[in-house]
């Protein structure tokens, strides 16, 4: 496509090819709607091709489980509804306890999974082996959801995208939207680089980008970039179908044998700008993550000072180093714990950056002001699981059409009370 040429009209115009632009893409095309789905890079380049693939409700906080319950059903045909191989295997999600404390914790949220008639139950340490043969660790028990799956990231917003398109979707990659055009209190479409876009509607589902699009509309959203590496191993002889999670490691065995691998809650935050502009939101997410988070100074303040983040272009897809340490406990711990019998070797590894809310909820909101927006971001790293129901829940509110769900805990203006995280399961 050339520089500058003048764009289609649209009804509606998202900003961010990721999952939940791409489901909504998908789900506004299916309505009949005009759509044109913009990304700055290519599709599902950031988070959403980088992640774990656990598609679980288990853990969830009690404000988003029947959102996940209902994008679970989504998930068990989607596969079909979208025509292709989304590499979706139903074998349960798994977390394991050593301990009596943790235990207690497992057995409250299962009591909120009850409530809801969801299959979560707790394992004695012997039954986990039924679950994931070759355990070694010295477990003290588990908390098991055999109705959750996984998924494989690279496949599925992509499948979103081809499906959207042959409904008549525009897909637009290489095409930064620089930003939001107001008038009279409502968007009138977006800059590009390449040119303007008229729109009675506009979907921000940026991801880490989403907090600096809102930003020049008077808009505060308050994230911070949070880093996850993750690792993939060669094939592997059959482990479990689940997806597990136990101290240190998570992971996950695909259909092909191939295992991802992930130093489960470890992560880093690289200090940026909103680290310090939005610290006092974040204070409590901190303290209640201190063991887990890493906080780290280096080139990404930098850039910000610079203002390299401030310019879509400038990072057409954001890829930040995986952490090799991080990667080597976690790995080490995979095979001393689970994969006792066999070498596995890494065949790759990467990390993504998470778009973190202070109570780690996501935003689902169509404004007041400007009317005709509607944010759709901020999953803070288990968006991937809810990325389908949130395509189906934009295209619902740019339609108009009634939610029976109840998107308060999600708005964007809960951010101007003191925020309470939610407590990690
Ligand atoms: C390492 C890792 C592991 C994770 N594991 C899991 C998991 O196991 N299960 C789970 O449920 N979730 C997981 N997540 C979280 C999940 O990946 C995200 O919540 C989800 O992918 C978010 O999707 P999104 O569409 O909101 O954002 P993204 O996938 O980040 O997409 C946003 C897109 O917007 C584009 N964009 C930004 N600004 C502009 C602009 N100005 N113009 C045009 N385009 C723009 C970006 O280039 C990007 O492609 C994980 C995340 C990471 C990083």
């Amino acid at each position: 496509m050339p520089r500058q040429m003048p764009l289609a009209p649209t009804e509606v115009a998202i900003i961010g090819a990721g999952i939940v632009g791409a489901a909504s893409a998908y789900y506004l095309a299916k309505k009949g709607v005009p759509v044109t789905l913009l990304e700055k890079g290519s599709i599902a380049g950031e988070q959403s091709s980088r992640n774990w693939g656990f598609v679980r409700q288990q853990g969830r906080h009690a404000a988003e489980l029947p959102l996940m319950m209902a994008c679970n059903k989504i998930w068990q045909t989607l596969h079909q509804e979208l025509a292709t191989d989304l590499g979706w295997r139903q074998g349960g999600n798994l977390r394991i306890a050593v301990d009596e404390e943790r235990i207690a914790v497992f057995e409250s949220w299962q009591r909120l999974a009850a409530e809801y008639g969801l299959d979560t139950r707790i394992l004695s340490a012997t039954e986990l082996r039924d679950v994931v043969p070759s355990l070694t660790l010295a477990a003290r028990g588990g908390m098991y959801t055999p109705s959750d799956g996984q998924a494989d990231p690279t496949r599925v917003t992509a499948a979103f995208c081809m499906a959207a398109r042959r409904l008549g979707a525009r897909i637009y990659e290489h095409c930064a939207v620089t930003r939001v055009e107001v008038g009279g209190g409502a968007v009138r479409g977006v800059n590009t680089e390449r040119g303007t876009i008229m729109a009675g509607t506009v979907v921000c589902a940026a991801g880490v980008w989403s907090s600096r699009m809102l930003r020049p509309l008077g808009l505060r959203l308050p994230t911070v970039w949070v880093r996850n590496s993750v690792a993939r191993t060669e094939p592997v002889a059959a482990l479990t179908a689940s997806a597990v999670w136990m101290p240190g490691v998570a992971f996950r065995q695909a259909v092909d044998g191939r295992v991802t691998i992930a130093p489960g809650a470890i992560a880093q935050h690289d200090i940026m700008l909103d680290s310090v502009r939005f610290a006092t939101k974040f204070w409590p997410a901190l303290r209640q993550e201190k063991s887990s988070l890493t906080l780290r100074m280096g080139r990404p303040l930098l850039d910000d000072i610079c203002g390299r983040y401030g310019r879509f272009t400038t990072h057409r897809t954001l890829n930040p180093r995986p952490d090799p340490v991080a990667l080597r406990v976690a790995v080490d711990a995979f095979n001393k714990r689970v994969a006792v019998d066999q070498t596995v070797r890494v065949a790759r590894s990467w990390a993504g950056y998470i778009d973190m809310t202070p109570d780690l909820l996501p935003v689902l909101d169509a404004l007041a002001a400007p009317s005709g927006l509607l944010v759709a971001t901020g999953f803070s790293g288990h968006g991937f699981g809810l990325g389908p129901i949130a395509g189906r829940l934009v295209a619902e509110m740019a339609t108009g059409c009634g939610v029976d769900v109840d998107l308060k805990p999600f708005q964007l203006q809960r951010f101007s009370e003191p925020a309470t995280p939610q407590p990690v399961v």
